[in-house]
């Protein structure tokens, strides 16, 4: 059963933003996350500030400069259906398009994608482990068959989110308004690692909203690509993934930008393959050379050493069919 707590449902950012003034309110958009985490007791709250009636929050608009806009509220399921997102920033596409289940595309939202809270079974059960303020991460010598294995540092989480590792290699940014202000935060730079706070998820201070989420203009010769491995072909989180945003000039790769999901703690940029294929064509050995450091530097846990493997095989797979298309 849900706890009790007061539900506004403001007119204007405005008023949203000065409901969120009391420290305790939490946002929601589509709730899925949110209330789940209500229901079982993650956090609490005292006050529930919906998004739902603020005007121009939903949506998804070119921008100027040749890239696109989307609307904190637009639902993973339009961005999946939008041609402007499928032709031009197919990594997006991609990964919204495995986002959860129909019905939680239809109701969740870009923003609550984003910000999310962990999926880690120690931190959503009954157990007071670090993230929630209790001394020590259970995962670490527990079941942790899903748990990261670069980043985790104290605590062992994977960052849940399919849009945000694609979001970050397309250089997406996020526009965040609070009572005082506005900013704006690259995706890649939105959520916190353990090792600088393991009871944060984002940069965001509790009184901030993010308004929008922009994506520039993409290069000439940009092709991006996202991929997840799950336990099972029906919805799940990503046992491992990877986003690919490269740009060719022929058949060389002139940049690249590379984060995986399924890895870290947040969306896990891949230094080492984008190092391998910079500038370089992506033939068998270029690929090889990638798979291998996709890996470099990892850190299993005992029960997730498998990843290792998975992750050799999804940047062979994704790089040979980039490569190709
Ligand atoms: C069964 C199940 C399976 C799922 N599978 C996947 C999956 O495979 N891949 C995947 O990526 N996700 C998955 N999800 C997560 C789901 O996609 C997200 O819950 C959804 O996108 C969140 O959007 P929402 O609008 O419902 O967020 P909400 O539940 O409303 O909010 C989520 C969090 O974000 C905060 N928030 C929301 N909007 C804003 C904003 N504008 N500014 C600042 N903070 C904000 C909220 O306070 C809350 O903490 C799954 C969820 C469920 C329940």
């Amino acid at each position: 059963m849900l706890p009790k707590f007061s539900y506004a449902r403001p007119p204007s950012l405005r008023e949203a933003l000065n409901l969120l003034d009391n420290e305790n309110a939490r946002i929601h958009s589509g709730g899925t996350d949110l209330l789940g985490c209500l229901r079982d007791r993650v956090f609490t709250t005292d006050t529930v500030v919906s998004l739902g009636a603020i005007p121009g929050l939903r949506g998804i608009s070119a921008s100027a400069d040749g890239g696109l806009k989307l609307g904190a509220m637009t639902p993973i399921a339009e961005i999946v259906a939008d041609a402007a997102v499928a032709g031009r920033f197919t990594a997006l596409a991609d990964a919204a398009g495995v986002v959860a289940s129909p019905q939680l595309r239809n109701q969740g939202t870009i923003a609550g994608n984003l910000c999310q809270k962990p999926r880690c079974w120690y931190y959503r059960g009954d157990f007071d482990c670090l993230r929630k303020g209790g001394e020590i991460c259970f995962a670490y010598d527990g079941e942790n068959q899903y748990h990261c294995i670069f980043g985790g540092d104290m605590c062992y989480i994977v960052h849940p989110s399919d849009t945000a590792p694609a979001l970050a290699a397309l250089g997406a940014t996020c526009r965040a308004s609070s009572p005082s202000a506005s900013r704006s935060v690259l995706v890649a730079a939105l959520l916190v690692p353990p090792s600088v706070d393991p009871q944060r998820e984002t940069v965001l201070e509790p009184d901030e909203i993010i308004t929008e989420i922009v994506l520039p203009p993409p290069a000439a010769g940009l092709r991006s690509s996202y991929r997840k491995v799950r336990a099972r072909a029906s919805w799940d989180f990503a046992l491992a993934g990877v986003a690919l945003a490269l740009v060719f000039d022929g058949d060389v790769v002139t940049t690249a930008r590379v984060f995986l999901s399924g890895a870290a703690p947040i969306p896990w940029r891949a230094a080492g393959v984008e190092a391998a294929i910079t500038g370089k064509k992506l033939d068998a050995a270029t690929i090889a050379a990638a798979a291998e450091g996709s890996v470099a530097g990892a850190e299993p846990l005992s029960m997730n050493g498998y990843k290792i493997e998975l992750f050799r095989g999804l940047i062979t797979e994704q790089l040979n069919a980039i490569g190709n298309a």
